[in-house]
């Protein structure tokens, strides 16, 4: 699985911090983005501080990050794809026929070791022997994918503002989410901090702002490590 940020709002905290001012300046943000793009890194940060802490989270919108997820599982971007504050696009099972002949077609759970790796292994043979007679019996693609698992490896493109991402993070960084799509947006939070470090500084599972509001469905192993410790994690994520 590979998470690449491939192109973002220029400046975005720039942006984001100019278009805020528009609200409480007379000068418009063409204005003040020349200024702050010269400097007044402390300004930008406060403004930014100030959006987030009171919660006036549309000047967050403008600034915008676009991902490629590349071999993840079509279990995962089922997932992902329900979050409808966003832009996608993914490889067509319609048009790509997938590459059952290496073995590098289907993500394998983790929790799938030793003796049940190989047989999950050996029942996606299986699958790939029916998808692959089909064909050449003349079933088109996007009829002999029906017979793919929700293990097929796939690549999807997405494009979310800096506020959805704050919420995608909330929800998906958390350890009540399942484990393909939490490294996927852990990795999507450790690259959006590198460009846009202010406004992601305190981004990452709901339990960030202080309390878990999952309450009796909070997971064990947060019970365990508790909330200061997921805090540093991703306060410190690098
Ligand atoms: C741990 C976990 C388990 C889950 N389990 C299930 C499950 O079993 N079954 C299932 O179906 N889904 C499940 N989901 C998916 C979940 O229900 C949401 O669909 C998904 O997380 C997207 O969240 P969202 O709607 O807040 O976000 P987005 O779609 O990203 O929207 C962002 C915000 O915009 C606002 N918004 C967007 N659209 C509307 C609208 N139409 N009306 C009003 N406000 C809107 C809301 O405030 C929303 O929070 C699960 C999610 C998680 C994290």
């Amino acid at each position: 699985m590979e998470v690449k940020l491939i192109a973002y709002t220029p400046n975005p905290e720039v942006v984001v911090a100019s278009s805020a001012t528009t609200s409480f300046k007379s000068k418009p943000a063409s204005h003040t983005f020349e200024k702050y793009s010269k400097g007044e890194e402390e300004k930008i940060k406060k403004i930014i501080r100030d959006l987030i802490r009171h919660n006036h989270l549309s000047p967050i919108e403008h600034a915008s990050f676009t991902f490629s997820l590349e071999g993840v599982s079509r279990s995962l971007t089922h997932e992902l794809v329900r979050h409808r504050i966003a832009s996608y696009t993914q490889q067509s099972q319609r048009y790509v026929k997938v590459n059952t002949e290496s073995e590098d077609w289907f993500v394998i759970p983790k929790s799938y070791t030793g003796k049940k790796r190989e047989e999950f292994i050996k029942r996606m043979r299986i699958i790939a022997r029916w998808y692959e007679q089909d064909i050449k019996e003349g079933i088109k693609y996007e009829d002999a994918r029906f017979l793919l698992p929700n293990a097929t490896k796939t690549n999807i493109v997405v494009t979310m503002n800096a506020r959805e991402l704050l919420h995608f993070f909330n929800l998906r960084c958390c350890q009540r989410a399942q484990w393909e799509i939490r490294e996927v947006a852990t990795e999507m939070l450790r690259q959006v901090k590198r460009v846009a470090p202010t406004i992601f500084e305190n981004a990452g599972p709901s339990c960030m702002k202080g309390f878990c509001p999952e309450g009796d469905l909070m997971p064990e192993e947060c019970r365990k490590v508790g909330i200061k410790e997921i805090q540093k994690k991703f306060l410190e994520l690098k």
